[in-house]
């Protein structure tokens, strides 16, 4: 049988390995230069937007969400098409997540529906960049802004992508990455909090660190001691270490390459499969750059869970991005009810992601293809 291909696999490089083993023989194992190497790095494909890393993508929500003041009794307003991990960490901090749906053929929040979420008590509006293609940022960032709430854009999918001619990171009052490795980009686990607001920043970083606060002009106590750091909030530790920060910088040299091939397999994909009755091909909106991360296709008439296996039988990895964050468990018990957003369960009802990395081959593509259209 043919070789099982998955849905997304990470492309590590000679050169990614030696950057990791440059690190591995020097003195910095973490909290070291290849942090701060990292986050200038990655400033280069936000437009200069500062970076806090992080040890993974949830800890880059946690630790936005912590940034921008969540506390009990706040609403943060999300899409539930995305990884629970978008909703989770808001609700970690306390806060009452307001699902809002979808829009029908992007799997992005809806305007409209955002609009009619908020209320004087959102501090947050949660936008996820499905499959890589941008949301629409500037009309969720009015809508945030008009009630004082900031827009953070979880664009776990979408890291190199622009919108509007700007680059992602350099757009919403907070962005958040993940680098896990079927992510665009690895750091084998990691993420960031990218920021342009000082403030925002600051707290991002201290919340990273366990709240220290080392400035001893900032110091309640500042005359303690040369060894005195001090917490004025609680925080955590997640600091991404040298030796992942190297593999990330390293990693970041071929984003632009794996964009290109990324998009190519998207084209390729589209392409073969837009005349094939019963599947509708992702859209894209004029003015985005996205870099996908999924294709997502959409299996129609109920047919989604028969193709998958069909594929699965055939060794092709397959998934399915994703199942409504509301509709875990966690949420049902919290009162959270099916029906609530109904885009985003039409959409999760149809929604198979086909195998999309670097890596992966025209003759891969054409397999997948053939499968599909066998199927059908
Ligand atoms: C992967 C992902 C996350 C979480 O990132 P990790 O690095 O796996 O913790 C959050 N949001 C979205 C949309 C993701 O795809």
């Amino acid at each position: 049988m043919a070789e099982f291909l998955p849905y997304g696999r990470q492309s590590i490089s000679e050169e990614d390995i030696q950057a990791v083993v440059d690190v591995l023989r020097g003195d910095w194992l973490t909290t070291g230069p290849a942090v701060q190497q990292f986050e200038n790095d990655l400033a280069a494909h936000t437009g200069g937007t500062p970076a806090v890393a992080v040890t993974s993508g949830t800890a880059a929500l946690h630790v936005a969400y912590a940034a921008a003041g969540i506390k009990p009794g706040d609403e943060v307003v999300t899409s539930p098409m995305t990884f629970v991990a978008t909703a989770a960490t808001a609700a970690l901090h306390g806060a009452k997540v307001v699902f809002a749906d979808v829009e029908p053929d992007t799997g992005n929040l809806d305007v409209e529906a955002a609009k009619a979420a908020v209320t004087e008590r959102t501090k947050v509006v949660a936008a996820v960049d499905y499959a890589g293609h941008p949301a629409e940022l500037d009309a969720l960032g009015e809508i945030a802004h008009t009630t004082g709430a900031l827009l953070l854009e979880d664009a776990a999918h979408s890291v190199g992508g622009s919108w509007q001619g700007r680059p992602v990171g350099s757009i919403a009052d907070l962005t958040t990455f993940s680098f896990f490795p079927t992510k665009n980009l690895t750091t084998a686990e990691g993420g960031a909090v990218v920021t342009p607001d000082a403030a925002l920043l600051d707290r991002a970083r201290k919340f990273r660190n366990h709240g220290l606060v080392r400035d001893r002009a900032e110091q309640r106590y500042p005359d303690e001691g040369g060894w005195h750091q001090e917490v004025h909030e609680f925080g955590l530790n997640y600091r991404l270490p040298d030796v992942l920060c190297a593999l990330g910088s390293s990693q970041l040299k071929r984003l632009t390459e794996f964009k290109k091939r990324r998009a190519e397999i998207h084209a390729r994909y589209t392409a073969a499969l837009s005349d094939v009755d019963g599947v509708a091909t992702p859209p894209s909106r004029p003015g985005a750059d996205p870099v996908w991360h999924l294709y997502p296709l959409r299996v129609l008439e109920g047919r989604r869970k028969a193709l998958f296996e069909h594929l699965r039988g055939a060794g092709i990895g397959v998934q399915v991005n994703y199942i409504p964050a509301y509709w875990h468990p966690v949420f049902e018990d919290l009162g959270y009810r099916r029906g609530l957003c109904p885009n985003a369960e039409a959409y999760y009802e149809q929604e198979l992601s086909l195998p999309l990395f670097p890596a992966l081959t025209d003759a891969d593509v054409d397999r997948v293809v053939d499968a599909v259209r066998a199927f059908f």
